[in-house]
């Protein structure tokens, strides 16, 4: 198994801070959100037919026919909601109670999203983990904030720093680590059809930089 690793640490980004934020968003243009899903499902059933029948295919037969409006549908509301930042989940906090101040891991959080260069899906696992300062969340919100940011064209580095971000400004807290281990069907049926690799990227922040922290969280990440 190849194993790429790309690793953002924290330090990376702390000279160019007001940076880092655009960076790691989504590109959407400014008018995203003034077309309706359904005026949306519209257009993008249209152009899709017109791909279709660009390969040749005979839209009348029973099998393709509904396969534009098929794939809108599926554009809109399935694959892509995570666009709107609208869709994002609301989480409601808990107080800290138990004073709890160890790693929290939630691991092997699964998702399934679509590369934003082949439109094609990669998915697998994310394992999240956070340090709790005065505030905690449900452990359910941790795989929804992972489903919302898989809801829309991916680059998976890109992905690994938006979870990371969101579950910051979420906590309160710099000490969060997400890692991310995905398979990539661009690179498995196409291109050079390693069906074998995987790609691995992981953002540490806060205390995670820190060598006993990180040796724990890879701990934990070990035993089942
Ligand atoms: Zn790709």
């Amino acid at each position: 198994m190849n194993n790429h690793t790309h690793q953002h640490d924290d330090h990376d980004h702390d000279d160019h801070h007001d940076h880092s934020e655009f960076t790691t968003q989504t590109p959407l243009r400014a008018d995203a959100f003034e077309l309706s899903d359904d005026a949306k499902i519209d257009i993008i059933a249209g152009h899709f037919k017109s791909i279709m029948e660009t390969l040749g295919l005979d839209l009348s037969d029973d099998s393709l026919k509904g396969t534009p409006r098929r794939v809108a549908k599926m554009y809109v509301k399935e694959s892509f909601w995570g666009l709107n930042p609208e869709a994002k989940p609301s989480v409601s906090h808990f107080k800290n109670k138990f004073k709890y101040q160890q790693i929290l891991l939630e691991k092997d959080i699964q998702f399934y999203t679509n590369c934003e260069h082949h439109f094609v899906p990669f998915f697998g696992n994310a394992h999240v983990a956070y340090i709790p300062n005065g505030k905690v969340i449900g452990l359910s919100k941790l795989n929804r904030i992972v489903e919302y940011y898989s809801k829309r064209p991916q680059v998976q580095e890109r992905m690994t720093m938006q979870i990371a971000q969101e579950l910051k400004s979420i906590l309160g807290t710099e000490n969060v680590a997400v890692i991310i281990n995905a398979k990539h069907l661009c690179v498995a049926s196409r291109g050079i059809k390693d069906n074998s690799s995987h790609t691995t990227t992981a953002e540490y922040c806060g205390l995670f930089n820190e060598p006993e922290n990180r040796l724990e969280l890879h701990r934990l990440l070990s035993i089942v």
